[in-house]
């Protein structure tokens, strides 16, 4: 499976403020060019989290990569995939709607009642992991079930956990001409942290996209 990270941060590297709420950070070019690697990804993935605060629907904007999708023999929409250990998501999250096939990773924690409400709402729920989703484990299933290209769109609590686990070939990372500042807004890697090793990227491309720059690296 290819694991490709892309997320839209402010200079000081922050995803959206400590109010948690979705910042416009990207302008039309980047969100366009969103669209074009989710048409290309098999699923999208995010953390509880994001759901949380941005009820994101994860899906295309453009009806000609559907098309193009669906000609290609791929389901018009990318599936959906929410790392969600104690299946918190809620049964009326935009990210359940639609058509496109959504998967709701859990771990062992999850209640029985969550779980059937999740998958009442028309998901598949994945389990792995006692009190958190096993990533590892999790990808692999899957990988079985078709996913070869994943997208993870954030937020920072699963990229960390995704890097940490040495699941990550690729980084596009758009840095929009702001600042955001506070200690408890979100970066583009949150969690415990490294203080030993640290992941080392390699840059592939530097691109001025709207007012900021995307910057391409390889892992
Ligand atoms: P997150 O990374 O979206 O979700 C974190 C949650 O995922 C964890 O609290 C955990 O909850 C669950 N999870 C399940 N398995 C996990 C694992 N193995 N490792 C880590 N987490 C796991 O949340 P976040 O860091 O709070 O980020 C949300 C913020 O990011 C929001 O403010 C959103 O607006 C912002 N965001 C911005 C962008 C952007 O491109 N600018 C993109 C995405 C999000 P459980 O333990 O309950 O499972």
């Amino acid at each position: 499976m290819h694991v490709h990270v892309n997320a839209a941060v402010s200079v000081d590297g922050k995803l959206s403020s400590r109010r948690r709420e979705q910042v416009a950070i990207s302008g039309p070019d980047d969100f366009d060019r969103v669209d074009r690697i989710r048409a290309a990804a098999d699923a999208v993935m995010v953390g509880i989290g994001t759901v949380l605060a941005d009820d994101p629907r994860l899906g295309l904007d453009e009806e000609q990569r559907r098309v193009e999708r669906l000609r290609a023999g791929r389901p018009g929409e990318p599936a959906r995939v929410v790392a969600d250990s104690r299946a918190r998501t809620p049964p009326d999250a935009r990210v359940l709607a639609g058509d496109a096939t959504t998967y709701v990773l859990v771990a062992d924690v999850a209640s029985d009642e969550d779980v059937r409400s999740i998958e009442a709402a028309g998901a598949t729920v994945i389990e792995s992991g006692r009190d958190r989703v096993d990533l590892p484990t999790a990808l692999g299933t899957l990988e079985a079930d078709g996913v070869d290209r994943l997208l993870v769109e954030g937020g920072g609590e699963l990229l960390f956990s995704l890097f940490d686990a040495g699941l990550v070939d690729e980084v596009t990372v758009f840095v929009g001409s702001m600042l955001i500042g506070g200690r408890e807004a979100p970066t583009l890697v949150d969690g415990e942290g490294f203080v030993e090793e640290f992941p080392r990227l390699s840059l592939d491309a530097v691109e001025r996209i709207d007012d900021g720059v995307l910057l391409s690296y390889n892992v």
